[in-house]
């Protein structure tokens, strides 16, 4: 049996529900479009209640037999499948290159990246231990078990189409919950790909279910597994207001969820930094996928005393990305996901320019190489009046804000609804304990641009949600903890 398949053969049109390729019970279908030339890729199935309910039903009649199965029964099959993911990166890389536009070498990046969360908590599935709890009365024993929570439903962005799934389906898998998910519509090929892996990693049918869905029948299949009590966590990684929803939506149920939200994070540069790792970490943080990453820099803080110097060393560096279609092999950005991100980035830059920002590089669309680029951009002089400052941009965007005082930076620093990550650039051993432990952010970068592992606990405070993914707690919100108290025993 070929376990490496060509990219054509992984392309799916269908959703996968019940260990069978399925068309929309309505007949719907829709079309998934190239980023960098607005081609038709595919043209697949697209999900309603209908089918959520379907996925729904597979999983729940999956869900004894997964859940009885032995953890290293079901470590097993996670290990079939990251070796599976390991043999077809390249096609997998070439797939997500091509439905959403990063280059080839961080779509390829990607894939790894996605599969050590897999191989990750396919190991975690054989740690999963309770406590016998210290005898409190003769003839009693009293011990802590933990369970699989049952369905998952699964939602995930556009921005990361492989990693954001497998580093929610790994841990549910491996927690002995079956899963229905739903991958974000500018992004479902790969997630189907995936899918299609998983099955012939030995993933048995009804334990993972996928259906792929526009943005309007999103909605109602999202709808059919918040208001159904069998379904008993949401995981959900995308924007706040989407994240806020669906608490709402599944308050009735009472889910579990966990909330992986957006971020607006702050990268401050202070005056004794090393300025050549400060302008090379935030190279690496802010320019990866473009800028639209959830963990990119948002806001940039430069001391007064380095600000000039600082803007020079990075518009230099800013302005030799290149930027082309991920099929260019020298390719550093590629294209935004849609015209509506493109926007956004826009708006943002005039209005700053319209309120004084200086353009140091970039600040233009790049409509030579088609409708969704815009050039990497440097603005100097940031301030709190402009939109940029309070809303994540997702785009190739620096802007430069300007402090005196450690006071000053931690307090703009912390001037927002959101925690997800925040970077700093210090050699001064007394200022980086200080500095990280008051920054409000569920990760904090200290002299590094490249945070993201999955031995690491990834996730936010504030309104960037809760729960975390990878990790040794990576698990915990897959499982439910049972008490059982015995009697009887004197
Ligand atoms: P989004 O919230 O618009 O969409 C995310 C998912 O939710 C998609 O699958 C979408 O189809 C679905 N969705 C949207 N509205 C829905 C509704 N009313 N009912 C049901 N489902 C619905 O986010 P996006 O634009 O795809 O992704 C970008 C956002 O994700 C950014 O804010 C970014 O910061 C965030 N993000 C966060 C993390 C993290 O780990 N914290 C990681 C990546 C992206």
């Amino acid at each position: 049996m070929a376990t490496k398949f060509e990219l054509s053969e992984l392309i799916r049109t269908g959703h996968f529900i019940d260990g069978q390729w399925v068309a929309s019970a309505n007949g719907k279908r829709f079309d998934v479009t190239n980023p960098a030339t607005g081609e038709v890729i595919a043209t697949i199935a697209d999900g309603g209640e209908a089918d959520a309910r379907a996925a729904t039903d597979a999983a729940a009649r999956a869900f004894p037999a997964w859940r009885d199965a032995l953890p290293k029964e079901r470590a097993a099959v996670l290990h079939r499948w990251h070796a599976l993911m390991l043999e077809n990166a390249d096609a997998l890389g070439h797939l997500i290159s091509l439905e959403q536009g990063k280059p080839f070498a961080e779509g390829r990046g990607e894939v790894l990246y996605g599969a050590s969360y897999v191989a990750w908590f396919a190991d975690e599935a054989t740690r999963i231990y309770g406590d016998l709890i210290p005898q409190q009365q003769r003839g009693k024993r009293m011990s802590a078990v933990k369970e699989p929570i049952g369905i998952v439903a699964a939602i995930t962005p556009w921005n990361f189409p492989l990693a954001m799934i497998a580093r929610k389906i790994a841990p549910a898998l491996a927690a002995g919950c079956t899963v229905v998910g739903k991958p974000a519509e500018d992004t479902p090929l790969t997630a189907l790909a995936l899918v299609m892996l998983a099955h012939e990693a030995g993933v048995p049918p009804g334990v993972l279910n996928l259906i792929a869905a526009s943005r309007e029948s999103a909605v109602p299949a999202v709808a059919a597994w918040l208001h159904d009590s069998r379904v008993r966590k949401i995981t959900f990684t995308g924007s706040t207001p989407v994240g806020k929803y669906l608490a709402r939506e599944s308050a009735d149920t009472l889910k579990k969820l966990s909330l992986e939200l957006g971020g607006n994070a702050p990268f401050i540069v202070f005056d004794d930094a090393d300025l050549e790792a400060a302008v090379s970490g935030l190279l690496v943080s802010k320019f990866r996928n473009g800028g639209q990453t959830c963990v990119c820099p948002n806001r940039v803080y430069v001391q007064s005393s380095v600000y000039e110097r600082f803007g020079d060393m990075l518009a230099r560096r800013v302005a030799a990305l290149k930027v082309a279609p991920a099929t260019d092999p020298d390719a550093q950005i590629g294209p935004m996901i849609n015209a509506r991100a493109v926007e956004k980035i826009a708006r943002h830059v005039d209005d700053a320019v319209s309120k004084g920002a200086r353009v140091l590089a970039g600040g233009k669309r790049l409509t030579a190489l088609g409708p969704n680029y815009y050039a990497p951009t440097v603005l100097a002089d940031a301030t709190g009046a402009m939109q940029l400052s309070c809303e994540e941009t997702f785009g190739p965007v620096v802007p430069l804000f300007r402090f005196d005082d450690e006071t000053q930076a931690i307090q703009a620093a912390n001037d927002t609804p959101f925690g997800l990550a925040a970077y700093f650039y210090s050699q001064n051993v007394r200022r980086i304990d200080r500095v990280a432990r008051q920054l409000e952010a569920g990760i904090v970068g200290i002299n590094e641009g490249a945070l993201a592992s999955e031995a690491a606990p990834f996730g936010g405070v504030k309104e960037s949600g809760y729960g975390r993914e990878g990790s040794k707690y990576g698990l915990d919100d897959y499982l439910s903890i049972k008490y059982l108290c015995q009697g009887g025993l004197e």
